[in-house]
């Protein structure tokens, strides 16, 4: 439970199997896919810790999803570590320049991989402080603090925890049972009508900034975050 999940963009299917088989091992959770175009669709429903991007992919190359990253809002900060066949000194510039963090050149060894895995993590965490953040909103998810339209805002550990996991998973409805089991576990033996309890304090908190409609119902569902404020 917890551990920081990865996503692996790689065509090649064994080198994809690879990175999985390694990655995982490492005590990470792994998601794998084999293009561009699928790896955005992934990201706009959930936000990994970090994205391992090869350099060759069809159709859409490893260094313009880089720069479709760097250019979302939601996305910006993700740490990314490209992977790439060639080691030529003008596609490392090329890398940095399109906003890759740091490259992996193939072969690779696994010690290598997983230490610039660990190093970019740690540093990304240091850095930035994990912050989600989204207009006039900024969770810091190091220092557990809440600020809205610049103003520190206390919150409670469990609306915390919400509004986090609204934000990192963006287009996403959320049943109850589901809100229940990521934020209190599965084990949790509580009521449904609870989450419900809980959105409603949040929403009060996001109300005094005239944002209570940052979390809305969803009919028969659940709840997520509006998607109106999510493309502004
Ligand atoms: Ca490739």
């Amino acid at each position: 439970m917890n551990s920081q999940r990865i996503l692996v963009v790689e065509d090649e299917q064994e080198i994809r199997e690879l990175l999985r088989y390694l990655i995982a091992r490492a005590g990470y959770d792994v998601a794998t896919v084999g293009d561009a175009e699928t790896a955005l669709d992934s990201l706009q429903t959930e936000l990994p810790a970090l994205v391992v991007i090869d350099w060759m992919l069809p159709r859409m190359a490893g260094i313009e999803l880089a720069r479709r990253i760097r250019h979302d809002a939601y996305m910006k900060n993700l740490p990314l570590i490209m992977l790439t066949a060639r080691g030529e000194e003008v596609d490392k510039l090329m890398s940095f320049d399109a906003g890759f963090d740091d490259y992996i050149t193939k072969p690779f060894s696994p010690r290598e991989l997983i230490a610039r895995i660990k190093a970019l993590l740690r540093r990304a965490g240091e850095i930035e402080g994990n912050h989600l953040t989204l207009n006039g909103l900024d969770l810091d998810m190091a220092a557990h603090r809440l600020r809205l339209r610049g103003e520190y805002v206390h919150l409670r550990p469990t609306e915390f925890r919400l509004l986090e996991i609204f934000l990192r998973h963006p287009k996403r409805a959320f049943q109850r049972n589901q809100l229940l089991d990521l934020v209190w576990g599965r084990t949790a033996y509580v009521d449904e009508r609870l989450v419900d309890v809980h959105v409603m304090r949040l929403r009060k908190v996001l109300q005094r900034y005239d944002m209570e409609s940052l979390v809305e119902t969803v009919r028969g569902v659940g709840y997520r975050l509006n998607p109106s404020f999510t493309s502004a």
